[in-house]
Parts: structure tokens; C-alpha cells; sequence
């Protein structure tokens, strides 16, 4: 049995030696899929599969979580200058560090 998944960034997550199955070349940035085989991991580039329909989900998802992310932000900046609160500071930093992060990207 075999499974399959999929990773975001090659730069924060490694399954077994990171060459792609397809190109053969080293997977060193952006999205890969693993195949999780009872011999080793088998690793490819998202561009050597272009035609899984997994990315497009994993594509709107990143998207809605983002969306969701900027709109929680805009509301808790708007409670915060109706209030004059400090208390939401802490969730405002780390929305905006994560949004950062996630729209900064880490393209093949
Ligand atoms: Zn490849």
C-alpha cells in the first residue's frame, strides 16, 4: 500500500533524497508531491506533473485560507481602533506575519 501526498515548500519539509522521479533533477524549492512506498519515497516536481487535479485544490485552498486570514485582520483592526484596545495586538502581529509569509510565496 502505498500513499500519496503533497508539500507545500521543499525549503521547510524533505521526504527521503528529494530527486524528482520524472526529471530527475534535485526537488529544492517550491511544491512536490511524495509517493510513500514500502522501498522509499518517490518525490516529484509540481511542473512534472501538471495534470494532477490536486494542485488546483491545494491552489484555492491557500486562497481561502488567505482570504479568511485578511478579513479576520481587518476586523480585529477595526475592533482595536473602535475600542482602543491593545489587547488584540498579539493576533494582529501574528496575522500580518502570516500573511506575509504566506503571499511572499516560495515558487518552483
Ligand atoms: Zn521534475
Amino acid at each position: 500500500m502505498s500513499d500519496v501526498f503533497y508539500v507545500h515548500s521543499a525549503k521547510t519539509a524533505q521526504h527521503g533524497l528529494m530527486i524528482c522521479a520524472a526529471c530527475s533533477k534535485p526537488i529544492e524549492t517550491g511544491q512536490y508531491r511524495v509517493k510513500d512506498t514500502p522501498d522509499a519515497y518517490i518525490t516529484h516536481h509540481r511542473a512534472c506533473l501538471p495534470l494532477d487535479p490536486m494542485w488546483e485544490r491545494m491552489d484555492a485552498e491557500k486562497a481561502e485560507q488567505i482570504r479568511n486570514m485578511e478579513m479576520m485582520l481587518a476586523d480585529a483592526e477595526a475592533f482595536r481602533k473602535r475600542w482602543d484596545t491593545e489587547a488584540l495586538d498579539e493576533l494582529i502581529g501574528e496575522l500580518q506575519e502570516y500573511l506575509a509569509q504566506r503571499t511572499k510565496g516560495d515558487a518552483a
